[in-house]
């Protein structure tokens, strides 16, 4: 298992749990209920946090997770290739990994 987020916002925790297992990712949330703690040990270490089971989707969960829910947004037109997955800059017309043209998908 590895940890793929943390936030002290609880909501953006659970939302990115909720992408993740919508796009078939296996996760769950360690330290839901660790709030209580704070005060005794570092805020940080009570923030709720999303692992993945299954350590073999760690790479690919997290490169979803940077083109949907931590998306920033004044990324907003950052493309996805439809032919091998790599996040391509807006600057981009070609994928820069294979080549594809954003425009024929
Ligand atoms: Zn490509």
């Amino acid at each position: 298992m590895k940890m793929i987020y943390t936030s002290e916002d609880r909501f953006m925790v659970w939302n990115v749990k909720n992408t993740l297992e919508l796009a078939g990712y296996d996760c769950h949330i360690r330290n839901e209920f660790s709030a209580g703690g704070a005060g005794d040990i570092a805020p940080i270490e009570t923030w709720p946090e999303v692992w993945i089971d299954n350590e073999a989707q760690f790479e690919a969960a997290k490169s979803y997770l940077k083109t949907t829910v931590l998306k920033p947004a004044s990324s907003g037109h950052d493309w996805v290739c439809k032919q091998c997955g790599e996040i391509n800059s807006s600057s981009f017309e070609l994928c820069w990994s294979c080549g594809h043209d954003a425009k024929t998908n």
